[in-house]
């Protein structure tokens, strides 16, 4: 039996390295396959991780019929088993019940890979439609860590190093140079990223004892030496 599975979390913890070990076992198997993904931060048609690992993928845009896709590969002799789509957050809701299509009408196996909510945070409605189409949400098992240890639940958009609740939906890091500023991405704990509080701004916080607050007291801090409790 076909499936849809989603697997959902956050930047930085994995997502697509297991895309791309999906892909390498389903192929090792004999299997067929397609590889889609959108905005990757490798650059087009490109699914790429963090580990270095790369291969080529078919870059999905908003006017693209994902059922059409596996028909026209399929009519055109190639075997299509399975396919991968990653940055799935980045997919409209119409192209998520494409892929619910392909698994009941066509027995094609679907294995979806994004982040569930972005940085104000909101469900991305790609994100939502998945959740509420797919057989199965999982959650990869390598955990993402904000700054102070605990499990990252959360990501924080960062513009010129500071965290920001408010903006477009989809801004892609490292856009230097644009007039919105530096933009960046970081994966935070649920109360750092209700207090707003990234790597720099607890940094910044613990070398002013005045203005010290009182969670960071509470939790250790990424750099060795610092007395929480001194000045
Ligand atoms: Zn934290």
């Amino acid at each position: 039996m076909a499936e849809l599975v989603f697997f959902s979390g956050t930047m930085d913890c994995g997502k697509s390295t297991l895309a791309l070990q999906m892909d390498h076992n389903h192929r090792a198997r004999g299997r067929g396959g397609l590889i889609f993904t959108r905005l990757d931060r490798a650059g087009e048609a490109v699914l790429s991780s963090r580990l270095g690992l790369a291969t080529g993928a078919i870059e999905v845009t908003d006017a693209m019929d994902l059922w059409d896709v596996v028909v026209a590969h399929r009519t055109g002799g190639h075997r299509v088993d399975y396919v991968i789509c990653d940055e799935a957050q980045f997919y409209t809701p119409t192209q998520v019940e494409q892929l619910a299509r392909l698994v009941d009408d066509m027995e094609v196996d679907v294995f979806a890979f994004g982040i569930t909510a972005d940085f104000r945070p909101q469900l991305f409605p790609g994100s939502r439609r998945l959740i509420e189409l797919a057989d199965r949400v999982q959650v990869p098992q390598v955990e993402a860590l904000c700054w102070c240890g605990r499990r990252a639940t959360h990501n924080a958009r960062i513009v010129d190093g500071v965290m920001v609740v408010e903006g477009e939906q989809v801004v892609v890091g490292d856009t230097s140079g644009t007039a919105a500023g530096e933009v960046e991405y970081e994966v935070l704990c649920r109360r750092h990223f209700m207090r707003r509080m990234n790597s720099r701004a607890a940094r910044a916080a613990a070398l002013s004892a005045d203005v010290l607050p009182l969670e960071l007291a509470a939790c250790a801090l990424p750099a060795p030496g610092d007395d929480p409790h001194g000045g």
